[in-house]
């Protein structure tokens, strides 16, 4: 079953679950847990080896709110703003959310497919959810993100580069506007690629 959706969402602090089963897989243990019901398994055999770095706020250009987990959790009302009506339908749900104090909330474990690429393409292979992990940062197109997202930013993409190897290759990291261009435009203008490279300089195996 395919549902594919997009971008999707930033979340304020997650819930430890008390079933375990509900948290089987593998979670960061730095993140709140959040879980989605919008993913799936990976295809057999693959592995993640790429990461998807996205930008959202809801509605656009507010933060903190509770929105994002809600649409990654199918509850957001779409009455409750002309922008939720257009996105509530949506089957969309991303691995993290990186709220705007730093805060991380996982929706869907690392070895399962969240949802959050949609139509896309990277290195000439189509439907990158089947390989990459989506982490969602909450912001906008006209503002900087901040230094306590960018600080969890790599110490979540150095806990996942332990995990999996393949990740580790600098060339591992792209922007949903990269895989998916002319339809996406995020982490867009102010997500500071240099200034990630240079916290990551060190940890790249090529
Ligand atoms: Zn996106």
């Amino acid at each position: 079953m395919r549902r594919d959706p997009e971008s999707a969402p930033y979340a304020r602090g997650g819930e430890p679950l008390g079933e375990a089963g509900a948290t089987a897989g593998l979670w960061w243990p730095e993140a709140g847990i959040c879980p989605s019901p919008n993913h799936d398994a990976r295809p057999f055999g693959v592995e993640p080896e790429l990461i998807v770095i996205h930008a959202i706020s809801l509605p656009p250009g507010d933060f903190g709110g509770p929105f994002i987990a809600q649409l990654f959790t199918n509850t957001l009302d779409p009455q409750r703003h002309p922008f939720f009506a257009e996105i509530a339908h949506l089957r969309v749900s991303a691995h993290v959310v990186i709220g705007r104090d730093g805060r991380a909330t996982q929706f869907v474990p690392f070895d399962e497919r969240a949802w959050h690429a949609g139509a896309s393409c990277w290195n000439g292979r189509a439907d990158c959810n089947d390989f990459s992990i989506g982490i969602e940062l909450e912001g906008c197109d006209d503002r900087p993100f901040t230094e306590a997202q960018y600080a969890v930013l790599v110490r979540l993409i150095r806990w996942l580069r332990g995990r999996f190897p393949r990740l580790a290759a600098e060339a591992a990291i792209a922007g949903h506007s990269d895989i998916a261009p002319g339809r996406k435009t995020d982490p867009g203008p102010h997500f500071d690629w240099a200034y990630l490279a240079g916290q990551l300089k060190g940890d790249s195996t090529a």
